[in-house]
C-alpha cells in the first residue's frame, strides 16, 4: 500500500536537522534558489516540493531517503530534468536533484566508465571521448544519462552497441530502506536487471558504470526530400530501417515546408568503417534526396547537433507509439497531419530501434520492446501558453488516428501522464517481474514519481 503523504503537517526541527546533516544543500518553498530547482525542462511542469535537497554524493541520498520514509513523504529524483512527464519534481513531496553529482571516472584500458547520476549526456560522452571510446546514449546532449538509461536509451549508435542500458555494467543504488546497494549481474541481479528499462521505480541510482566501446570520427549528416517524394520515401524507410546494417543508425523527422508541403529528412549516422558507408546510404541516395550532406564528423560534436532544436523554457507535449511498417492508409494520415503542424518547433520523429538493440531477448533486461521498428514521437514543442490546446489537440488527434497502425507498447522514457494502461503497455511482458522487484525494493511506493510500478501484492 502507498505511504499517504502529510505535508504540510513536517516537522520544521527534522527538516532543520536532515539539512545540518548534509554535505549537499536543502531548499525550503519560498527560499532563494527553490523555484530554480524545481523547474524542469517541460515548462507545462509547475509542481511545489515539500523540500528539495540537492545531495552531494551517496551518503547524502542514504539520510535524505531514509527522512523522507520516515516522515511519509514520496520522493521525485531528478537527474537532467528532461523527462516530458515531469516526473522529476513533485508536488507535496520530496525532491532529490541530483545534477550536482556528476563526477566521471573513465578506465581507457578497460573500456570502462562510472559516472554519477548527475551527469548529461555532454558530460559523459566529453569524457569518454579523450580516450576514443562512447557508450550508446541519447542524441541530444543536455539530457540526463540517468533518466536515459533506467528507461532504455535509444541513440545513433543502437544498432551496432544496444541501448544504454544494454551497456550498464553495474551501478550503485539507495533502495527505500536507505541502504546503499551495488548492483550488477552478479549482485543483486534481480535488481540489477529491473534498472536496465524499468526506470527510476527501484531507488536512487548514485552512479553507473558503463561498458565503452572505440567510437572514433562518424559518418554523419541527413538526407532532405523533395515534398513529391515523401510518400514514396514514408512507405520506404521502415523496411529499410529494419534491414540496413546495424553500423547505420537513421532518425527521421517529418515535418512541413514554407509551402505547407509536408516533408521528410532522414538524419543518419554510419559508425562502421567509413568505406562501408557510400553502399550502405545507397538505397537512400536512390531516393533523390534534394539535400545529401553526410561527412566525417567528431562524436561529440554529432551529439550536440541537435541541441538547438530543443531550447530550455518551451512547452512540450509528447505521444510514442512503435511501427513496423506504414501502410498507404497510415501514410495518408501523416501526410494530412504533418500539413498542419501546429507550431514550427513540432515535428513527428521517427527513431529507428535496431540491430544489436533488437536483438537482446525481452526477458533480459527490463526494457520489452525488442524488435526491429520505429519509435514514431509526436513532438510538440511551443513558446506561448495561449497556444496550448491547438498543440495538444492535434497531437491527440494525430495518436488517435495512428493507432489502429501501431504495434502495441510505447518507450517508457516518450511518455507522458498517460494513465495505467500506457504505462502497462511500456513494461510490457515485464510488468509482472518488474512488479514483483517493486515489492521486494520499495513495498511502500516511496518512489512513485515515475511512469510507475505497483508493487506486487
Ligand atoms: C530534448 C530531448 C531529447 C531526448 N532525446 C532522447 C534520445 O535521443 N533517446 C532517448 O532514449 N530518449 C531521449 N529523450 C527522452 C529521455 O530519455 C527522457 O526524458 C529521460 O527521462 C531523461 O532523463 P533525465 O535524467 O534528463 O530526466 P529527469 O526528468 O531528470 O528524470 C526522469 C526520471 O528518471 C528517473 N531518474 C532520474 N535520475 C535518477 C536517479 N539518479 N535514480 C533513479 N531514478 C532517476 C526518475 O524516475 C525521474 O522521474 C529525450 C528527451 C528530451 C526532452
Amino acid at each position: 500500500m502507498d505511504i499517504p503523504t502529510p505535508w504540510p503537517s513536517l516537522d520544521p526541527s527534522a527538516v532543520g536537522a536532515l539539512s545540518s546533516s548534509l554535505r549537499g544543500q536543502l531548499f525550503h518553498p519560498g527560499e532563494h534558489g527553490y523555484d530554480d530547482v524545481r523547474k524542469v525542462f517541460n515548462a507545462m511542469i509547475d509542481r511545489r516540493p515539500a523540500v528539495i535537497v540537492r545531495p552531494a554524493d551517496a551518503e547524502d541520498i542514504c539520510r535524505t531517503v531514509s527522512f523522507a520514509r520516515t516522515n511519509h513523504l514520496p520522493v521525485s529524483v531528478k537527474g537532467g530534468s528532461h523527462n516530458v512527464a515531469g516526473s522529476a519534481v513533485i508536488d507535496r513531496g520530496l525532491m532529490l536533484d541530483c545534477s550536482g553529482m556528476k563526477k566521471i571516472r573513465v578506465d581507457a584500458e578497460r573500456r570502462v566508465a562510472v559516472a554519477g547520476a548527475g551527469a548529461l549526456l555532454a558530460d559523459l560522452d566529453r569524457a569518454t571521448q579523450t580516450g576514443g571510446l562512447a557508450t550508446p546514449l541519447g542524441v541530444v546532449s543536455v539530457t540526463g544519462i540517468a533518466g536515459l538509461t533506467l528507461g532504455g536509451g535509444i541513440g545513433w549508435l543502437n544498432g551496432k552497441h544496444g541501448l544504454a542500458c544494454d551497456n550498464v555494467l553495474a551501478a550503485n543504488i539507495v533502495t527505500s530502506d536507505g541502504g546503499l546497494l551495488k548492483v550488477s549481474a552478479d549482485e543483486h541481479a534481480d535488481l540489477f536487471w529491473a534498472i536496465r528499462g524499468g526506470g527510476g521505480n527501484f531507488g536512487v541510482v548514485t552512479s553507473f558504470t558503463y561498458r565503452l566501446h572505440p567510437v572514433g570520427p562518424v559518418l554523419a549528416g541527413g538526407f532532405l526530400f523533395p515534398a513529391e517524394r515523401t510518400r514514396e520515401v514514408l512507405r520506404f524507410y521502415p523496411e529499410f530501417a529494419a534491414s540496413c546494417p546495424d553500423e547505420l543508425s537513421m532518425s527521421a523527422s517529418l515535418g512541413r515546408d514554407d509551402s505547407g508541403n509536408p516533408v521528410l529528412s532522414v538524419g543518419v549516422c554510419w559508425s562502421g568503417e567509413h568505406g562501408g558507408a557510400d553502399s550502405a546510404l545507397r538505397p537512400l541516395r536512390d531516393l533523390g534526396p534534394a539535400v545529401d550532406i553526410v561527412a566525417p564528423t567528431d562524436y561529440c560534436e554529432l551529439q550536440s547537433a541537435h541541441d538547438a532544436g530543443f531550447p530550455q523554457g518551451q512547452n512540450h507535449y509528447w505521444k510514442s507509439s512503435f511501427f513496423t511498417e506504414f501502410t498507404d492508409d497510415a501514410i495518408d494520415i501523416l501526410l494530412h497531419f504533418a500539413a498542419e503542424l501546429p507550431s514550427p518547433a513540432s515535428g513527428i520523429g521517427m527513431q529507428q530501434m535496431h540491430g544489436a538493440a533488437a536483438r537482446v531477448d525481452t526477458a533480459a533486461t527490463a526494457f520489452p520492446h525488442r524488435r526491429s521498428q520505429i519509435e514514431l514521437l509526436i513532438l510538440c514543442q511551443w513558446a506561448d501558453p495561449a497556444e496550448t490546446e491547438r498543440n495538444v489537440g492535434w497531437a491527440r488527434a494525430l495518436f488517435e488516428a495512428l493507432q489502429p497502425f501501431a504495434v502495441r507498447g510505447v518507450y517508457v522514457n516518450d511518455l507522458g501522464d498517460e494513465g495505467e494502461d500506457r504505462v502497462k503497455a511500456a513494461y510490457g511482458a515485464n510488468y509482472d517481474s518488474l512488479s514483483a522487484a517493486k515489492a521486494k525494493y520499495d513495498p511502500t511506493n516511496l518512489f512513485r514519481s515515475n511512469q510507475n510500478i505497483r508493487p506486487a501484492p
